[in-house]
């Protein structure tokens, strides 16, 4: 007999919508289809939902557990329920809690990222590593790595961790030779450096400087370069956080050349502009500091085009859980020292949701698509993203209809902020099934801690 049906619900997968019951059978989807699953032994009722595919969060830095917060991860991994996401891949470089050893090799921090999350999780999750300027010979361990289920690492081109140009092609070559991806961060070193160097001279250390010192064109121009890396170790290149205009039009150009170019955009350069940082409270000013930092309201226009016409492939959060007095350190020490990140776990589907179908930027299937479908299929997590027959039955119940204020006191995160405090938006989860287990149900957790597996994936 059927373990469990959703009833009277409309599904909404990539390519469609209909009105359908899902029969779920040992936390997998068996059937799609109106009057399946009948007789089964628990039936949920959807009148009045959308049923989407649980979104698939490929860009996290939740924390590992520590003695000062042990539950942290386990918080971050609820506030993903909560928000409709069943899967998160989170990255362990150093400011993650990883410790020294885990931090000079990419295998020791591989192993050491699984044993400390072991048991920590309500919903499903995974590994990206971080290839860093302090490993000692982290391209060598690729392969490897790639071969235990990690097949995804993120290098840097600016930082003191970042890897120069030729370490980079290296680690391209190496990724795309055995069934890898690299994840780029793309911002020029040689022009952020200087324009830093400029205002510290000039005694510009105030928060705005941080975004003054990043501009639009040090990322256009890095993606470029990282592109024509790419294609020189005839790899694919995954392209993190594209926060601008000139940068999509770099992506645009590739794909439009057939080059495998992918490129996610992140809720904060969807939902917010560099209008926060003319704030006149510096403590204010702080929330927004993120890497690429906002950008104008042009950019935001231009992703959400992107975002609908296919220039971007998907949306991610880039969740950082700072904390306002901790890691954010408030009052704002100077620019260059400050935490760059801010999180957003819980509120990607609200906000995706809220300012794209919503607001009829974007259709709900091109909404499943960009934040389940193919974050799914370009990271290797065949099992996930999508509500079709065979696949896991991480199913959201969404009510659209619904309206949600964010606010800091409604979320479970380990952050002790949202940048998005007071955003009212149309839609609200309102049940969450983890292979066919609730999770959450009516805003309340369900869940279980350890309930979610780690990943260990394959690319296509
Ligand atoms: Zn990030």
């Amino acid at each position: 007999m059927t373990d469990l049906v959703v009833s009277g619900g409309t599904v909404v997968t990539a390519t469609g919508s209909s009105r359908a019951d899902v029969a779920v059978d040992g936390g997998r989807i068996t059937a799609v289809g109106e009057g399946v699953g009948q007789g089964a032994h628990e039936r949920i009722d959807a009148t009045g939902m959308l049923v989407l595919p649980g979104a698939v969060d490929v860009h996290t830095h939740t924390r590992l557990p520590s003695p000062d917060q042990p539950d942290r991860f386990f918080a971050d991994s609820v506030a993903a329920a909560f928000g409709g996401t069943t899967t998160f891949l989170s990255f362990n470089n150093p400011g993650t809690g990883i410790s020294d050893e885990g931090s000079q090799s990419l295998l020791a921090g591989m192993r050491e990222f699984r044993a400390r999350t072991e048991g920590e999780s309500a919903v499903d999750f995974g590994l990206s590593a971080v290839i860093t300027g302090q490993q000692a010979d982290p391209i060598a361990e690729l392969p490897e790595l790639i071969a235990s289920g990690v097949p995804t690492a993120k290098a840097f081109m600016v930082y003191d961790f970042r890897l120069s140009d030729e370490r980079l092609l290296a680690a391209l070559r190496v990724m795309g030779r055995h069934g890898g991806m690299l994840q780029v961060h793309c911002e020029s070193a040689t022009v952020i450096d200087s324009l830093v160097a400029d205002a510290l001279a000039a005694g510009n250390v105030s928060c705005r400087h941080h975004a003054l010192t990043r501009p639009a064109y040090a990322e256009a121009e890095a993606t470029h370069r990282a592109i024509a890396l790419a294609r020189a170790a005839d790899a694919s290149v995954y392209l993190v956080h594209l926060s601008c205009a000139d940068a999509l039009a770099e992506v645009a150009a590739a794909k439009a050349r057939g080059w495998p170019v992918y490129a996610e955009t992140c809720p904060p350069y969807l939902a917010l502009t560099d209008t926060r940082y003319a704030a006149e409270d510096e403590a204010e000013v702080i929330r927004s500091v993120i890497s690429p930092p906002l950008r104008s309201e042009a950019d935001r226009q231009a992703l959400w085009l992107g975002l609908r016409a296919g220039g971007l492939d998907l949306v991610a959060s880039d969740h950082v859980p700072d904390r306002l007095a901790v890691e954010k350190a408030i009052p704002a020490p100077p620019f260059p020292q400050i935490s760059n990140g801010a999180p957003g776990i819980e509120t990607l589907l609200s906000l995706v949701h809220g300012l794209g179908p919503a607001a009829g930027r974007m259709t709900l299937e091109r909404m499943v698509d960009v934040l389940s479908r193919t974050p799914a299929r370009l990271f290797g997590l065949t099992n996930k993203g999508s509500v079709e027959v065979g696949r896991d039955a991480d199913l959201v119940l969404f009510d659209p209809d619904a309206s949600r204020t964010l606010r800091q006191t409604g979320l479970h995160h380990s952050s002790d902020f949202t940048p998005y405090e007071g955003f009212s938006m149309r839609g609200a989860v309102q049940s969450v099934l983890l292979r066919g287990q609730a999770v959450v149900r009516d805003g309340t957790f369900l869940g279980r801690r350890g309930a979610g597996q780690f990943v260990e994936r394959v690319l296509d």
